[in-house]
């Protein structure tokens, strides 16, 4: 039997997986969700002793289930191979009081690395399936960190080509020279003399461009879209909290059966929903911690079934969070609607126009799987100091966010269950917040002065994808003003 994805503003709009995958999002400006709860056996007798690449096939088949298993052993072997500096993958650390399940042990160092390398092996598989010949071209805009993901996880994938564009002035100087000095024949990097929303909406707009599609089409390719509402970006990350289980059982810290919680640093709501799939597949979770800074529109719309956009916006230390619209919410409120398109549809109706919407009291009542909370800069720096104090362990700004929030959760609720903190990126990648939280930074320090002193003060050694910044070859110097990146793709792509 084939497992149908349907749109959550329609559901007359229904399509396989691979389908799913190849669409990004549905037509209707809706999410593919799935119209059944995949059976899945979660037997942790024989699970503890999986690698990470057997359970995340067991997820993938089964979500993903119209690709053979040999297309699915490809794109997972693709995916999860020795670009990961751990074997393990996803690693679990034991402190004190928590376990911190990182996330940043691929090509980027963050969690969007889980997911975004193996989705352009789902998307070229899907278009093979589908007989689509068309080279796919991923269009992206990037505040910093999702691009240089993307163009991590599509560099020399056959068959693709990536353009990227970022905020000339407006990423920090590692994320620059990330981006700056990527290798790959199919992937182009461009600055523009534009801040992130002019980039944003002018990707949008290319997307949009019918005359553009019929150019690309002519030219035998097409755009797709890498962002976290793709499916393909979602299922991926179910398999790291089965394989979370799967060790804590294999190490004796929990017996098998035992409910335990997920605090999560949360943004867009992909990463939190992910685990929500795998409790409704049967993993044994009790509560799903949904951490914001103080960007904190999930923490009031936990507590009060209020989702309001209408708010200051903060530039905070976890940049990666800084989101006022969490797109993936809108798989949640679909569910808690019983699965009514209308009514979601209506949801995000009202918060296109005005800007927030409240669910129903019956909506709220199923929130008991949640709980809510945010921490601010003064307490996320006080969490990277404390848990270095404790554990001689440091934490990235967005994980510290995570473990201050859990804090207060115990503080508040005294409950023992085990707790995993999901942990999204590595100190590294944020070196300033996270040195100025452990000791004096003077003003003359940049990025590349505080990662070696990070070095020095944690005893850790510098992740390959820093230590290869320092002299990696500049490879990409074209910047363009925001009215010509239209004309920068074609010229790139040789559109005729
Ligand atoms: C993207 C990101 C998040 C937020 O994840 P969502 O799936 O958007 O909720 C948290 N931390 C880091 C480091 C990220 O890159």
């Amino acid at each position: 039997m084939t497992l149908i994805y349907q749109s959550t503003r329609d559901k007359t709009n229904q399509t396989t997986a691979s389908q799913a995958i190849l669409q990004g999002l549905a037509v209707d400006g809706g999410l593919y969700v799935p119209t059944q709860t995949p059976k899945v056996t979660l037997d942790f007798e024989t699970l503890k002793n999986a690698t990470y690449q057997e359970v995340a096939t067991l997820i993938l088949s089964a979500f993903l289930d119209d690709f053979t298993s040999e297309e699915i052993a490809y794109c997972v072997a693709q995916a999860y191979d020795s670009k990961f500096d751990d074997p393990q993958i996803a690693p679990l650390v034991k402190l004190n009081g928590q376990y911190n399940l990182e996330l940043f042990h691929g090509n980027t160092i963050a969690f969007k690395d889980m997911a975004l390398s193996i989705l352009p092996y789902l998307m070229t598989t899907a278009a093979q399936k589908h007989g689509v010949a068309r080279e796919i071209v991923i269009l992206t805009a990037t505040s910093g960190d999702t691009g240089k993901a993307a163009m991590a996880g599509f560099a020399n994938v056959p068959n693709t080509k990536i353009v990227v564009f970022y905020p000339k002035d407006g990423v920090s100087k590692i994320q620059e020279r990330q981006m700056t000095t990527q290798i790959g024949e199919n992937v182009k990097v461009i600055a523009i003399d534009g801040n992130f929303d002019h980039a944003q909406t002018t990707v949008k707009e290319m997307f949009n461009n019918e005359n553009l599609r019929d150019k690309m089409f002519a030219n035998n390719k097409q755009f797709s879209s890498a962002n976290s509402m793709n499916i393909g970006r979602l299922v991926p990350q179910i398999a790291y909290y089965v394989y979370a289980y799967a060790q804590l059982v294999k190490s004796g810290e929990i017996a098998n059966g035992e409910a335990i919680n997920f605090t999560v640093p949360t943004g867009n709501f992909g990463n939190i929903l992910a685990a929500y799939y795998a409790k409704q597949i049967g993993l044994p979770v009790a509560k799903l911690i949904c951490a914001s800074n103080e960007n904190n529109v999930l923490t009031d719309f936990f507590r009060t079934g209020v989702y309001d956009k209408n708010r200051e916006f903060f530039v905070t230390t976890s940049p990666s969070m800084d989101i006022l619209v969490s797109s993936n919410l809108e798989r949640l409120i679909f569910h808690l609607t019983g699965d009514n398109d209308t009514a979601t549809a209506a949801f995000m109706a009202s918060l296109n126009a005005t800007g927030d919407y409240k669910i129903t009291d019956e909506m709220l009542g199923k929130l008991s799987d949640f709980y809510a909370d945010f921490a601010n800069e003064a307490e996320i720096s006080a969490q990277i100091s404390a848990t270095f104090k404790t554990d001689k362990y440091v934490e990235d700004p967005h994980t510290a966010v995570a473990s201050a929030v859990y804090k207060k959760y115990i503080a508040q609720t005294a409950d023992q269950t085990t707790t995993v903190v999901v942990s999204t990126a590595s100190p590294y990648k944020f070196p300033k917040v996270v040195v100025e939280s452990l000791a004096t930074v003077t003003g003359e320090e940049d990025d590349f002065d505080l990662v070696k002193r990070l070095a020095e003060i944690s005893s850790t050694p510098l992740p390959k994808a820093v230590s290869e910044l320092f002299d990696a070859p500049v490879l990409h110097q074209t910047v363009v003003a925001t009215e010509e990146m239209q004309k920068a793709v074609e010229a790139y792509l040789e559109l005729k």
